[in-house]
């Protein structure tokens, strides 16, 4: 069992932002992560709100971070954590490869796709399936593709797209986006995408591989057929949470309500970023919430 005073779950902006700022206040911490360290920023195609930078490709960034981390000499355990338990004043944390103690946590686990739910969905995965146009779009160079969503990360997918694939669908279920506007209309110029709204998936057409998508209109019921090579689900997102075995701490959508130290309802667990019930999810905030919670446990080892 390795024991520290405090632990960051999840090497996104949010958990780099607070290993930053306990390293330099000298606490005796670790920072696990699963995955590429930079966490979605890796498979944000276009990143144009964050300060410095008028545009940069998500993965440039996600490497900028990865070389602050470097450079305050922060080392990451890679390691997916299962269980997270509270024994008296300490938190117990069962990764895949090792178990865990502190005296803090900070929850920086941020999200992961959710699912459509239709049939065939899991079992086309890899063949035809996709959530992450930077990841598997040049595969559909060329090919005709449907992405289904509507809000900022599915327009700006849909938009990295588009510049591959020789046709793409973009269907929603409402006439209006959640996405900006500007999006929308970068969407709307380009002369490969058509815009279907407002629809719904109903059945995912192909055996060994996606060939079509069936979809309802959501006003008159009628259906359409579209032939496609690859299927973009891209309606959202759920929070990585599961692993959290205390009661009172995550609220009826699974995400992790805090306090203005980023404290949630159990002294010595912080969360932030992605992870907590919040309408706008974005780089910069989940940078701040990391910043501000590390002072917090700061704090809080202090007392
Ligand atoms: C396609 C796309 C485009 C986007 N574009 C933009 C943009 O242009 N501008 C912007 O500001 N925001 C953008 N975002 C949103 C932004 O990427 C997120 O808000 C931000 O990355 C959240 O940071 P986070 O640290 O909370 O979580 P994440 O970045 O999700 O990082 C969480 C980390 O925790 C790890 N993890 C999860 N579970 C566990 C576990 N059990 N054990 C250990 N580690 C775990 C994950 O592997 C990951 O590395 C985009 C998102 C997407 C999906």
């Amino acid at each position: 069992m390795e024991r520290y005073d405090a632990l960051i779950i999840g090497a996104g902006p949010c958990g780099i932002g607070a290993a930053l700022k306990l390293k330099e206040a000298g606490v005796n911490f670790a920072l696990i992560n699963a995955g590429t360290p930079g966490g979605k920023v890796n498979i944000a195609p276009r990143v144009d709100n964050y300060p410095g930078f008028k545009e940069i490709p998500g993965p440039d960034l996600a490497f900028a971070f990865y070389e602050r981390l470097m450079k305050a000499g922060i080392d990451i355990i890679p390691d997916t954590i299962l269980s997270l338990a509270k024994e008296g004043e300490e938190f117990l944390l069962k990764g895949e490869y090792g178990e865990y103690q502190a005296k803090a946590v900070l929850i920086a686990s941020g999200t992961k796709e959710r699912k459509i739910g239709l049939a065939k969905e899991e079992e086309l995965l890899g063949h035809g399936i996709s959530y992450c146009s930077l990841c598997d779009g040049h595969f559909f160079k060329g090919a005709d593709v449907a992405v289904i969503g509507g809000g900022n990360a599915a327009l700006k997918e849909a938009i990295h797209l588009a510049g591959i694939v020789n046709k793409l669908y973009v269907i929603h279920r409402r006439n209006e986006f959640r996405g900006s506007n500007n999006l929308v209309n970068e969407l709307k110029e380009m002369d490969n995408v058509e815009i279907i709204t407002p629809y719904i998936p109903v059945e995912i057409l192909g055996e060994d591989k996606v060939t079509g998508l069936v979809i309802e209109n959501r006003e008159d019921g009628s259906h359409r057929t579209l032939t496609i090579d690859g299927l973009f689900p891209l309606v959202g997102q759920l929070p990585n949470t599961t692993f959290i075995k205390i009661d009172g701490v995550l609220n009826e959508w699974n995400t992790i309500p805090v306090d203005r130290e980023m404290q949630s309802s159990v002294p010595g667990l912080f969360a932030g970023g992605d992870v907590l019930p919040r309408e706008i999810r974005q780089i910069y905030l989940a940078e701040h919430d990391g910043t501000v919670a590390a002072k917090s446990i700061i704090n809080y080892l202090n007392k």
